[in-house]
C-alpha cells in the first residue's frame, strides 16, 4: 500500500494529471519536500506511520529533497516515468546493507501465551527448514522452553484469545 501524490497542477491550461507514488518504505515517517515527475512542482508533505498529517502543500521556488520513485499519467495510456530518469524520478537503490545490521528477535510464545516455532537452533531431525511436519514434540525437543509453558499455564498466561 503506498500513498500518491496526484498532480492537479495547470500546466499549459491542462491539469498535470500525474500520479506520483510514496513508496512506503521511503515516505512511511518522512517530513521533507518532493517534486511532481512530469511538471516539477514542489510538495512539502510530513508522513508518520503512513499517514499523511500534512500536505501536500505547494512550495513554489523550493528545491525537492527527494524525487517520487515512480509516477504515471492515467489519463494518457500507460505513460509512465520508471526509476532514474533523470531530473524526474530517483534511481531505486535497495536499503544500505549497513543499515540492516539488527539482530533477529527469537520470540517463543506468541502473544496468547502459547509456543511457537520460530526459535534456534532447530535440531537436525527437524528436517527441511526445521519443518517437522506434523510432528513438534516440544517436550522432547526443547525441554527448556516446555517447562516455561508449564509455569505460563500455571500462572494463567496462557489465553485462547
Ligand atoms: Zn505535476
Amino acid at each position: 500500500m503506498c500513498d500518491i501524490i496526484w498532480c492537479k497542477k495547470e500546466v499549459g491550461g491542462k491539469p498535470c494529471d500525474t500520479i506520483n507514488y510514496l513508496d512506503p518504505y521511503c515516505f512511511w515517517n518522512w517530513e521533507g519536500k518532493i517534486n511532481c515527475a512530469e511538471c516539477g512542482t514542489v510538495y512539502f508533505i510530513h508522513m508518520i506511520q503512513g499517514f499523511m498529517y500534512k500536505g501536500p502543500e505547494e512550495r513554489p521556488g523550493e528545491k525537492p529533497d527527494t524525487m517520487p520513485l515512480y509516477a504515471d499519467k492515467p489519463y494518457d495510456g500507460y505513460s509512465n516515468y520508471r526509476p532514474g530518469v533523470e531530473g524526474r524520478t530517483r534511481p531505486y537503490e535497495c536499503k544500505p546493507r549497513a543499515q540492516l545490521l539488527g539482530v533477529a528477535d527469537m520470540v517463543k510464545f506468541s502473544i496468547r501465551g502459547r509456543p511457537v516455532r520460530g526459535w534456534r537452533p532447530q535440531p537436525p531431525s527437524a528436517g527441511l527448514a526445521g519443518s517437522f511436519g506434523f510432528h513438534w514434540d516440544i517436550q522432547k525437543l526443547t525441554p527448556d522452553v516446555w517447562e516455561e509453558y508449564q509455569k505460563k499455564i500455571a500462572a494463567g498466561e496462557v489465553k485462547d484469545w
